[in-house]
């Protein structure tokens, strides 16, 4: 499905830099070789050295270009790569010099796009394009780049031979009345759709992990006034980011800066001292605490080891303690310990530190990590991102599935039962990508940045 329009555009970022690279996409390619670089027969993949000349014949830059075979570049059209010296004026001179020679600008994603339309790369590999180049963390960005390598791809693959496998098995039952699925079989049957509905949960899961993963965490520091909030928030930082003050209620809003920790984004939140007070800005402060502790992923909740067990304290937040993972910090390790550990909420992780000892970031930066590792530890969620698109489809074909279960329990009329397999195989489809879908597709690559 090649298409017949070239395309070009400056595939680097404009303004000054110490280079820049254009990019050619269509069949025009080998014909503007010979005529920029009087190179008629370039070799493919192989850097040439050459003036750019332009139509009027004046020398615009002196360039290295590469050409790529039909069938054997990113797009799977001609395609060259010209790296020029990073101006927009050379840049600007090129890109008009290519339009008076009959290519076209770009649209945003059409080099992806083409990519896909010439079957060089799925819709998952083809989304992930677009999530490599927007990772804002380590981890994401491992993710996009598993992606890119088609793991998902693998997985629904696989998932759609299964449900074709079912088809046949039901379209040979129509067809042929000794294949009859009969009271013997159906359990078979049964326990093959109910392992590819747990295949779909999973995947439907690691959506809600990849979501994290590409918003970011939400780790709150909690805990009763003067404990040592703001100062862990600080080496956490290494800033002197929250004001530190022996007076109990200095921080009456909270402060939030971004770091990253084990590859992961996180946003930190350090917040007022949550206690019972009279004092109007106080209480604002409190309530905006606990309203944090809904949204986290992990609370730092933060005692002062010297002082007994707050119960007052932990009454006003434990009805908000839900699902999120806890980290028992015991700060101000250097003073005598009397808290009691016999008091603390259920499930959590411990630590014993002091602001003071030059290893305290480095002790709590870790426990996180350990979190942050079990948090997303199945092997198979930790290599697949699937994005919110990808999960609608997979939360369609589940319904469908959980119907052709329910049918062939009550032992409904197989027409019935392979029309909602049908339907189930079409969302799967639809993650993989239909070239059909124009408005779809459109829909998909407008969020692209052009060059890409
Ligand atoms: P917050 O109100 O919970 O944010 O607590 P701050 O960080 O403002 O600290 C309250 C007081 O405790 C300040 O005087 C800090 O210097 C002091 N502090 C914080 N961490 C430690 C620590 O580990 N040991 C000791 N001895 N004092 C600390």
């Amino acid at each position: 499905m090649l298409q017949k329009d070239t395309i070009i555009s400056l595939a680097t970022n404009a303004g000054e830099s110490a280079l820049g690279i254009i990019r050619i996409s269509g069949s025009l390619c080998k014909t503007l070789c010979r005529d920029i670089f009087d190179t008629p027969c370039p070799t493919a993949r192989k850097t040439i050295l050459k003036n750019y000349r332009c139509l009027k014949g004046k020398i615009i830059d002196q360039v290295i270009f590469v050409y790529y075979d039909l069938g054997k570049s990113f797009t799977g059209e001609e395609t060259i790569e010209i790296t020029i010296h990073g101006n927009d004026i050379i840049a600007e001179m090129i890109l008009d010099d290519l339009i008076l020679r009959k290519c076209r600008y770009a649209e945003p994603g059409e080099y992806t796009k083409r990519a896909f339309l010439n079957g060089k790369i799925d819709l998952t590999q083809a989304e992930s394009v677009a999530e490599i180049i927007s990772a804002k963390s380590e981890r994401e960005l491992e993710l996009a780049q598993h992606q890119l390598r088609g793991n998902l791809s693998k997985i629904l693959i696989n998932l759609q031979s299964d449900i074709i496998n079912l088809q046949c098995r039901f379209e040979a039952s129509i067809d042929f009345p000794e294949d009859e699925i009969k009271e013997h079989n159906k359990q078979e049957i049964i326990d093959r759709v109910s392992s590819i509905i747990n295949i779909l949960k999973d995947l439907i899961e690691y959506s809600k992990i990849s979501s994290v993963i590409s918003k970011g965490l939400t780790i709150v520091l909690i805990g009763p006034p003067n404990v040592g909030k703001s100062s862990i928030f600080n080496r956490l930082l290494h800033d002197k980011r929250a004001i530190v003050n022996e007076l109990p209620g200095t921080t009456r809003d909270y402060l939030s800066k971004e770091l990253s920790i084990g590859g992961f984004r996180v946003e930190l939140f350090d917040t007022a001292g949550i206690r019972n007070t009279d004092d109007m800005l106080e209480i604002q402060g409190v309530q905006s605490s606990i309203d944090l502790i809904d949204s986290a992923n992990i609370i730092l909740l933060v005692f002062d080891c010297s002082l007994p067990y707050p119960n007052e304290f932990f009454e006003k937040i434990k009805s908000n303690i839900k699902k999120q993972t806890i980290i028992i910090i015991e700060n101000k390790s250097d003073l005598n310990c009397t808290l009691e550990r016999n008091h603390y909420p259920p499930h959590f992780s411990i630590l014993r530190t002091s602001t003071n000892d030059s290893n305290c970031s480095e002790t709590i930066i870790k426990k996180i990590e350990a979190v942050l590792l079990r948090y997303f530890k199945t092997n198979e969620s930790s290599s697949i991102l699937v994005n919110k698109r990808q999960s609608n489809h997979l939360r369609n074909s589940l319904v469908h599935l959980h119907e052709v279960m329910n049918l062939i329990k009550l032992s409904i009329n197989e027409e019935i039962i392979l029309q909602e397999i049908k339907l189930c195989i079409d969302s799967i489809n639809l993650i993989i990508g239909s070239k059909d879908n124009e408005d779809m597709l459109d829909e998909l690559f407008k969020n692209f940045c052009i060059g890409k």
